[in-house]
């Protein structure tokens, strides 16, 4: 019986695909939910598919050293380890869709079903990663029909807009169902059922050699990023920054509220303080939502509102500024569109800046900039959901050079320069000890608030 149905199921996509490559997705998808029951357990095998807890959607979900709530509006998939929102996901055979080798380059790499508005995507490479950043402007249902959440963006004459982003990252020669995309009601005439600028569908797709792919720890809360760091004999070399950002506590009103379940997430309401807040780390070191690529993997991102003064990590000489673009938010279209600042420092490292406010940089190219000194401003520019300072460093300033692992120092106390009393010196050396680690040097993970003087949680 299921030998004869499989017979039928390849004569109908090579009869699809004579019409074209998008028709033969969608009579493939037709017989993957025939297939679907018998073929649910073979996905564990190939995907290892894990899906985490997912309850407690409302507080805050730290996945694969990355803040869930940061991207609101996102949706991210890593094939290795998929979300159970999903449709589906399957091992890609060009033969299922009457595809040689020689024909599969047919496939399209999105695909849309006119139907149902099914959102495919495929990888027929052999052997890379692919990742796809998509993004929609109409409804989006998942799996069990409900309605994803959408978020904002905004575009180069400063208006906002409405859209969903979906992160996919897929492994070689696999196919995933991913979502229905809803037709606008304006569209609902077949006038042109293979159009798909009705969805306003923007994509940008990478590949990646898997050799270069580390995968996320989807199910870590916790992600080490210290242990990376471990493995270089330089530690004091690649750690030895000051944080960008000067918290300026006033610890006069200590407070002692912290408990350890809501150590990481503690923001005292009641403490006074000048300056700024601590600071959210949404994302760090192979973090799923962007620093998954070499040239991005070692990055942080630390979250402040826009104009946050920026300061320089060491001494250095400024060789590069971004600072016209304006646009903003989780639209895929807006991945390059970034301001940044590069310095080059003096131990020969190059720092980068992202997302920085349009025009706000103080420095000019060539200047020599001291460690602390006020650069520029933060900013929301770019592939950006929330205002944050997106940073990272490379051995090179070539374009894509690989990022390197790195550290701040933390702040040691100096007596009577910032804090005059006793009591507050003893809140500070406090706060010292609190930190995760008795430890010179700190790197920010996603979830957790930081200082100058490292974890924060009073
Ligand atoms: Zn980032």
């Amino acid at each position: 019986m299921q030998v004869v149905e499989e017979a039928v199921v390849k004569g109908e996509v090579s009869e699809g695909l004579s019409k074209s490559p998008a028709h033969a997705v969608k009579q493939s998808k037709k017989n993957k939910k025939k297939k679907k029951k018998k073929s649910k357990k073979n996905r564990g095998k190939i995907f290892s598919c894990a899906p985490t807890t997912d309850k407690k959607r409302e507080g805050p979900v730290v996945r694969g050293n990355f803040l869930l709530q940061a991207a609101p509006g996102c949706h991210i998939i890593h094939g290795i380890n998929p979300p159970k929102w999903i449709v589906g996901m399957d091992t890609f055979f060009a033969e299922d869709f009457g595809l040689s080798s020689d024909t599969v380059e047919q496939m399209p790499d999105i695909s849309i079903d006119p139907e149902s508005g099914l959102l495919t995507c495929v990888n027929k490479h052999e052997s890379n990663i692919r990742t796809f950043y998509i993004s929609v402007s109409c409804k989006v249902l998942d799996a069990d029909l409900k309605d994803m959440e959408n978020g904002m963006a905004r575009d180069i004459d400063g208006k906002a807009f409405s859209c969903v982003t979906f992160v996919v990252v897929l492994p070689p020669q696999a196919l995933i169902d991913i979502c229905y995309l809803q037709r606008p009601l304006a569209h609902d005439d077949n006038s042109d059922l293979m159009d798909n600028s009705v969805y306003k569908l923007y994509s940008d797709v990478q590949d990646i050699p898997t050799s270069q792919y580390v995968p996320p720890l989807l199910n870590s809360v916790s992600y080490s990023a210290v242990n990376m760091l471990k493995a270089i004999d330089e530690k004091e070399k690649y750690c030895n920054y000051t944080f960008p950002f000067k918290v300026f506590l006033d610890l006069s009103k200590p407070t002692n509220s912290h408990s350890n379940s809501d150590k990481t997430l503690a923001r005292s309401s009641n403490s006074s303080r000048h300056g700024i807040d601590p600071i959210l780390c949404s994302q760090g070191f192979c973090g799923c939502f962007t620093h998954f690529f070499q040239a991005t993997r070692h990055a942080i991102d630390l979250e402040c509102p826009v104009s946050t003064p920026i300061l320089a990590v060491a001494d250095g000489t400024v060789v590069e500024v971004k600072q016209d673009n304006v646009v903003s938010g989780i639209h895929a279209s807006n991945l390059y569109k970034w301001n940044s600042i590069m310095l080059k420092l003096d131990d020969g490292q190059f720092v980068e800046y992202v997302h920085i406010e349009t025009n706000s940089v103080m420095v000019k190219v060539g200047d020599r900039v001291q460690r602390g000194q006020h650069i520029c401003n933060s900013g929301d520019v770019g592939f950006c959901p929330r205002p944050h300072l997106h940073i990272q460093m490379h051995n090179s300033d070539k374009k894509d050079a690989p990022t390197i692992p790195f550290g701040f120092k933390r702040c040691i106390l100096a007596p009577n320069a910032m804090h005059s009393s006793k009591a507050d010196n003893s809140a500070i050396e406090d706060l010292q000890k609190s930190a995760d680690e008795d430890d010179a040097y700190f790197i920010p993970e996603a979830g957790k608030f930081y200082t100058e003087y490292g974890l924060y949680c009073a």
